[in-house]
């Protein structure tokens, strides 16, 4: 008698547990669902916008534009950047979309990155940026062209959101590669600091759109650093300045290494 109630609150049990676990999961695809429904709107209306201007813009050359060459020179203008703002925006999507099996990640060494996309800006905004760094080579195990993509977003953002110089680090640390970048720029509001790591958010969407920003950089960086192991965290003062850290850990050197 004793065995048979046992055995019954031991699957009562168990089915308690499997409703759990049920619900659980169903929770889990409805927030997937959501989730991806706010992405394909999100990423929509982000397109939807600088279409509507091209095509804005051609209707007005159409009616206007033959014996206007102001109104010619401002399209052509207006085209042209709207069209970056998309070429931007696919790539991104892609980027975010892109299978993460299919990503290599091999031996890379990060001074010599980093000093790559250091002098490319300094030639495309003509800003001061300097480098601080406590070695001469690190290397890393990764994704060259994800990593590069880490250290680009951090530049072109402390350049766009603040206008003195900027300050690139890298430094290791206790078996870690600690690279920063460091703005005196508008600074972010401590209630912005954990939201800017979203999708699509912005914290001016006038100011950043005006930028050509889509919300979608930091995002994807962060995403990046995690699967490199690491960590991308921001600290920042409103009206000062922003500090934006990635920590990742040091690749150990294989036996091959001298
Ligand atoms: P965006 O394409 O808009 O720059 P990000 O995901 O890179 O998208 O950044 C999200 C938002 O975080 C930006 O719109 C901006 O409001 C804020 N932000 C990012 N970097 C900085 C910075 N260095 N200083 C101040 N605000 C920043």
């Amino acid at each position: 008698k004793w065995e048979k109630i046992d055995h019954r609150d031991r699957s009562k049990d168990e089915l308690y547990e499997m409703e759990v676990t049920f619900n659980e999961m169903i929770d889990q695809l409805k927030d997937n669902y959501e989730r991806q429904e706010d992405f394909v709107s999100n990423a929509s209306h982000e397109l939807k916008t600088p279409i509507q201007i091209v095509k804005s813009y051609a209707q007005l050359l159409a009616r206007r534009g033959k014996d206007n060459p102001e109104l010619l020179d401002e399209s052509i203008e207006v085209i042209d950047s709207e069209a970056d703002r998309m070429k931007r925006l696919v790539e991104q999507l892609l980027s975010l979309a892109k299978n993460k099996e299919n990503v290599v990640h091999e031996r890379v060494e990060l001074v010599q990155l980093i000093e790559h996309s250091i002098t490319t800006f300094k030639q495309a905004y003509n800003r001061e940026i300097e480098f601080h760094k406590n070695t001469e080579t690190i290397h890393v195990l990764g994704n060259a062209g994800q990593l590069e993509q880490i250290i680009y977003i951090l530049i072109e953002n402390a350049l766009k959101y603040s206008e003195d110089k900027i300050t690139v680090s890298l430094f290791t640390y206790n078996g870690d590669v600690i690279y920063s970048v460091k703005d005196y720029g508008s600074g972010i509001a401590p209630e912005d600091q954990e939201r800017i790591f979203e999708r699509f958010y912005r914290v001016d969407k006038a100011r950043s759109r005006g930028t050509g920003g889509s919300g979608l950089g930091l995002s994807i960086a962060r995403e990046i650093a995690e699967d490199h192991q690491g960590k991308l965290t921001v600290d920042s003062t409103l009206g000062e300045g922003s500090t934006f850290t990635m920590v990742l850990p040091v690749m150990k050197e294989g036996p091959d290494e001298k």
